[in-house]
């Protein structure tokens, strides 16, 4: 067994000395003002043992890490039936790239990128009571955790100037590929984008992805099938135009957001968050993805 304690703190040394930490996303600008020099690490194995270093027990906000967990309660509330509104290819395009969706007629190419997520969003919309509440309660249930909470000044913030998003949206309400109006999805898809947490409790959240979609407390959240699946959909699309790349230097299922969280997981061993708001050129952490390159090659731990 690794010595993993060893392990994150020689990485912790490493990068934090690195001169180049990326740039924070300045385009929400609630984002803008956080420190780019934040680091933290937290890895979870499956018999519960956790090791973490630097700041890993620092509220940050998850961005589109949120889009996995709207994915994985969209599906156990609709199945399959998600794929006939999207696809699952990956986009080899930014996040938030709209020219794609109106050649492909208002298929999203992924529920990764913003046009599957928000249509992800018009779905949880249309089956939950109270969407915005049961959404919450969805990932506080996962991590046993009820501390969890939206960041309302962030959600604003995405708001007044998400306009992209609303073109994304409009788009996608043109081709009647949203039931609900453009207005109420952006909103239930920026508050999810702006839920906070540490990476020890995002570790915790994705405990049931590792664990064939059985949570924490060892309830079945999704089916066997459906846990692999989301996996697959991770790996091949979680890193938007840099998807091979995070599979090639990494070799894990994973998911990043413009916060500078991203989070990673081996089925059956572990699931592990990295923290580190500079962003590089793709929107991904710099230091996160150069952190976890490192954690596979030196644990030799990966799908591969
Ligand atoms: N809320 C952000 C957006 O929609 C999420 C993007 C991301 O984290 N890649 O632009």
């Amino acid at each position: 067994m690794p010595d993993f304690q060893a392990i994150l703190d020689q990485i912790h040394k490493t990068l934090t000395t690195m001169p180049d930490k990326g740039t924070v996303a300045s385009y929400i600008p609630e984002l803008a003002d956080v420190n780019a020099n934040h680091f933290g690490m937290h890895l979870r194995l499956h018999d519960g043992t956790e090791y973490g270093v630097g700041d890993y027990n620092q509220l940050f906000s998850i961005q589109s890490v949120s889009k996995v967990l709207a994915l994985s309660k969209a599906m156990s509330l609709v199945g399959e039936s998600i794929w006939e509104r999207m696809d699952v290819e990956p986009s080899g395009n930014p996040f938030n790239h709209l020219s794609l969706l109106e050649i492909e007629n208002g298929i999203p190419r992924n529920p990764l990128i913003n046009s599957g997520a928000i249509v992800i969003a018009d779905i949880l919309l249309s089956h939950l009571k109270n969407p915005k509440d049961d959404f919450l309660d969805f990932i506080r249930d996962l991590a046993g955790d009820d501390t969890i909470q939206f960041n309302k000044s962030v959600a604003h913030s995405e708001k007044i100037t998400g306009f992209k998003n609303y073109a994304i949206a409009n788009l996608l309400k043109s081709f009647g590929n949203l039931k609900n109006p453009v207005e109420d999805v952006l909103d239930f898809y920026f508050h999810q984008c702006s839920i906070e947490m540490t990476c020890s409790q995002l570790t915790k959240v994705f405990f049931f992805l590792a664990n064939k979609g059985n949570c924490l407390m060892n309830k079945a959240r999704l089916t066997k099938t459906q846990a692999k699946r989301i996996n697959a959909i991770m790996l091949t699309c979680g890193f938007y135009d840099e998807a091979g790349e995070f599979a090639f230097e990494v070799g894990l299922p994973g998911k990043s957001g413009v916060g500078g969280g991203i989070i990673a997981l081996l089925p059956d061993h572990f699931a592990i968050t990295t923290w580190s708001p500079g962003l590089n050129k793709k929107g991904n952490s710099q230091l996160g993805m150069l952190a976890l390159e490192q954690f596979t090659t030196q644990t030799k731990l990966s799908i591969f």
